[in-house]
């Protein structure tokens, strides 16, 4: 059997970043068969300037989105930014499954292999029955009205049951915000049993805390202009928006809290002493749209020092200028250089695979798997990421 060797300036395992003296070995096929020293590995090495890391995960996508590529203006805060999706959200399906399969192929070439997809419709469906790429669809539910629940929740089924046709492991319906999803819709959605794998836009911008603890702020602003009365049936809750949903999900086993943005020591706190079935809580960040939208990060260090577990997204092209992972990563290096590159390429790879219960063959260069192989290139003399880095997909 014909192998295949790769060596970099460094060689990530998807939990080490191990220096120029490993060779990684595959077969034909890019299956990992080792992780040989260089006096071992023998003739015929492929060697690459940069990192060789497996391939990446992206963990919080909206692909049917694709389309919206700089049509939304940046730093105006959530609520503006929904108002303008929901306004500009409308093209025709060409232009839509064009932008839709543009996306897919830009982010296999930049080193991503599998996508957890947030999809309201089935119009990524074609697109990910071909793609190169390995989907988690999740399909999101919205409607803050206790009213529309059940037609909601059925219309989300139907594109669910759709999904679950070709990705019966990796299809999850999910609800979109706290603040978008009324307590009766939650109900619905905690009653699917083959939902062990849940997500949730948590905590992206200071106004949905406030509309929970008081019942202030834009978001009265969001239901005024679609014209939905709140007074019918909201009331303040006195707590963060995630301690007043939280006891709402109870049956995934995992669940993908995505942005972060605002989250607090005491959601943390919660999180852990709350009984739920929920074993795994795991904090999503995407930190070029969080700057899109609000112009703030997320509470990165104290989710490290609460030993939280970290992953990526990219969120849509609505509010990122690229759907592009080694983007994510630069902007964390740049922002909090104290945080070793290794443990961010460890969010972007073996951390996402097994949030996305794909584990088994992405994320990691561990024998038998089949990650697929990225180069990362130009780094600085410290081995950091720099504005000219690239990431190109190599198997
Ligand atoms: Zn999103």
């Amino acid at each position: 059997m014909a192998y295949q060797k790769f060596r970099g300036d460094y060689l990530f395992t998807g939990t080490t970043l191990l220096d120029n003296k490993h060779v990684l070995v595959t077969n034909e096929q890019g299956v990992v068969k080792d992780i040989a020293p260089i006096a071992e590995a023998g003739e015929g090495i492929q060697t690459f300037e940069g990192i060789l890391s497996p391939g990446f995960i992206n963990c919080h996508c909206h692909l049917e989105l694709s389309h919206m590529k700089g049509l939304i203006p940046e730093h105006t805060g959530l609520v503006p930014f929904i108002l303008s999706i929901l306004k500009q959200r409308h093209a025709t399906e060409d232009e839509i499954f064009a932008a839709i399969q543009q996306a897919d192929e830009a982010m296999f070439q930049e080193g991503i292999v599998a996508v957890g997809d947030i999809s309201n419709n089935a119009l990524s469906f074609a697109q990910k029955q071909n793609s190169k790429l390995q989907y988690h669809n999740f399909i999101e539910v919205s409607g803050f009205s206790p009213a529309i629940a059940q037609p909601r929740f059925e219309v989300a089924l139907e594109v669910y049951n759709t999904f679950k046709t070709h990705f019966p492991n990796h299809t999850s319906l999910v609800p979109h915000a706290p603040y978008s999803v009324s307590t009766n819709l939650f109900g619905l959605i905690d009653a699917l049993d083959s939902n062990t794998l849940s997500s949730i836009h948590n905590q992206e911008t200071p106004d949905e805390n406030e509309f929970f603890f008081t019942g202030d702020g834009s978001f009265n602003l969001l239901y005024e202009t679609i014209g939905v009365d709140i007074k019918q049936f909201f009331q303040p809750s006195g707590k963060t928006s995630l301690q007043t949903i939280l006891p709402l999900i109870s049956k995934p086993k995992k669940l993908l809290l995505v942005h972060d943005t605002f989250t607090s020591q005491g959601d943390i706190d919660l999180l852990k002493a709350t009984p739920s079935s929920i074993q795994q809580t795991i904090f999503c960040l995407c930190v070029n749209a969080n700057l899109y939208i609000e112009n703030k990060l997320p509470p990165i260090d104290l989710f490290l020092q609460n030993n939280c577990e970290i992953v990526l997204g990219t969120d849509s092209l609505a509010s990122n200028h690229q759907l592009s992972i080694s983007s994510e990563i630069l902007t964390i290096t740049q922002n909090f250089p104290h945080i070793p590159l290794q443990t961010i390429l460890q969010w972007a790879t073996s951390n996402g695979a097994n949030a996305l219960g794909m584990d088994n063959q992405l994320g990691s260069f561990i024998f038998g798997k089949k990650p697929g192989i990225v180069n990362i290139t130009n780094l600085n003399k410290q081995g950091n990421l720099t504005t000219e880095s690239n990431a190109v997909r190599i198997l």
